[in-house]
């Protein structure tokens, strides 16, 4: 089967693959019919997140056709559409039992502090991604969910990380009638926390990114304020001159450690990898909030200290939240958001490609060329 392969930092490739098998009783085999590139995708294409496998397959962000099942599968069918979380999730643990099917204590061997991701290196378990014709999925009474029929794949396969991350930032911050937020980063992340805040009753939602196009974009699509943080001199100093020097109620960190830096966190995080990556975002994220506000953290950070501004933190009695979404628990009402219209996940779709060009794919989304805000992959048996 055609598959993404990690040739080693910016280096990727479409290559034949030997096909997925059944390798537990609990294991689906499905045909992938979309697959998307990530953000967070970027980390791994970078080489900055910790043994990424020379070979390995990404792609978190799937939905497709369950072509086999093992023999304990119950929950789905073969030929059934389904919408693969991009966490693997055991459903059974003590924090699967809970909701957190992000913390799931059983899925990855490999860490305490994170479950298992799909095509996310060996520090989220080693397992093969969907940027590929077929993928196997375990645990598949738990995560796949049949697509309700008549929605559209491009918004379904959206549902996998792009739309639950969005809202759940959202949630996290703990947005109350008429709160301020404010949204750092317009990736589609960034996008769908800033049009999730209205849906828990924001007064009002500003977003900052550097990317004219995409400020464009989440202007019209949130709708929100957005400003170039290029152009507004300090961004902290900024967002308190227009909220009445008292700061936002609630802050989303929706960029994480690749952000450009001041040139410490540059050195230090980026450079010499000390403290894997900038945290320039959440710098700014925590002085920007208002006292006694939240700060809701959904991009993603390496492993090790950053340099952040905590005795602020404190001073000012923050509430800092962060998690990996737990996509299973969120799908029944997005999926209703979705149908019912008030969500449009497939707006954010900037380009299509063909799997075969997955090269091209990255280098397009990493280098924001041609206005790319979401990338997808169609593999060579989709015609649609
Ligand atoms: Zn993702
Ligand atoms: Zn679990």
């Amino acid at each position: 089967m055609l598959a993404m392969e990690y040739r080693g930092p910016k280096r990727v490739r479409a290559v034949q693959k030997p096909m997925p098998e059944i390798k537990h009783p609990e294991d689906a085999i499905v045909r992938v019919t979309r697959s998307c590139i990530c953000g967070s995708d970027l980390h791994l294409y970078n080489g900055n997140v910790p043994d990424t496998r020379v070979g390995s397959t990404f792609g978190h962000e799937f939905v497709g056709e369950v072509v086999e099942i093992g023999s304990d599968v119950t929950n789905i069918k073969v030929g059934d559409n389904v919408i693969v979380p991009f966490n693997v999730a055991c459903g059974r643990c003590y924090f699967c039992k809970q909701g957190m099917f992000g913390n799931c204590h059983q899925s990855n061997s490999m860490a305490t502090a994170v479950g298992a991701i799909f095509g996310y290196s060996h520090t989220a378990g080693g397992f093969d991604g969907g940027q590929a014709e077929y993928a196997r999925v375990p645990y598949a009474n738990v995560g796949p969910t049949v697509i309700p029929p008549g929605m559209d794949l491009d918004d379904a396969v959206l549902l996998t990380d792009v739309v639950p991350t969005g809202y759940q930032a959202a949630e996290m911050a703990g947005i109350q009638k008429g709160d301020t937020v404010l949204v750092f980063g317009a990736g589609p992340v960034g996008i769908m926390a800033a049009r999730c805040a209205w849906l828990f009753g924001a007064g009002r939602v500003i977003v900052l990114d550097k990317e004219d196009y995409r400020l464009e974009f989440v202007r019209n699509y949130a709708p929100c304020e957005a400003y170039n943080f290029e152009e507004i001199g300090d961004p902290v100093l900024f967002i308190k001159k227009i909220t009445d020097w008292l700061g936002a109620d609630c802050v989303i960190d929706a960029v994480g450690a690749e952000a450009a830096g001041n040139a410490l966190q540059t050195i230090t995080g980026r450079k010499t990898l000390l403290q894997a990556g900038s945290a320039t975002a959440l710098h700014w994220a925590i002085n920007a909030v208002k006292k006694g506000g939240v700060v809701s953290i959904v991009g993603v950070y390496g492993p090790t200290d950053n340099l952040v501004p905590i005795g602020n933190a404190m001073n000012k009695g923050l509430t800092i939240r962060g998690n990996q979404t737990s996509v299973k628990r969120l799908l029944p009402r997005l999926i209703d958001h979705v149908q019912s219209g008030r969500l449009n996940p497939k707006a954010i779709i900037t380009h299509r490609l063909p799997m075969e060009e997955v090269a091209d794919g990255y280098r397009l989304f990493s280098a924001k060329l041609d206005n790319c805000i979401k990338p997808i992959l169609l593999p060579p048996t989709v015609t649609r």
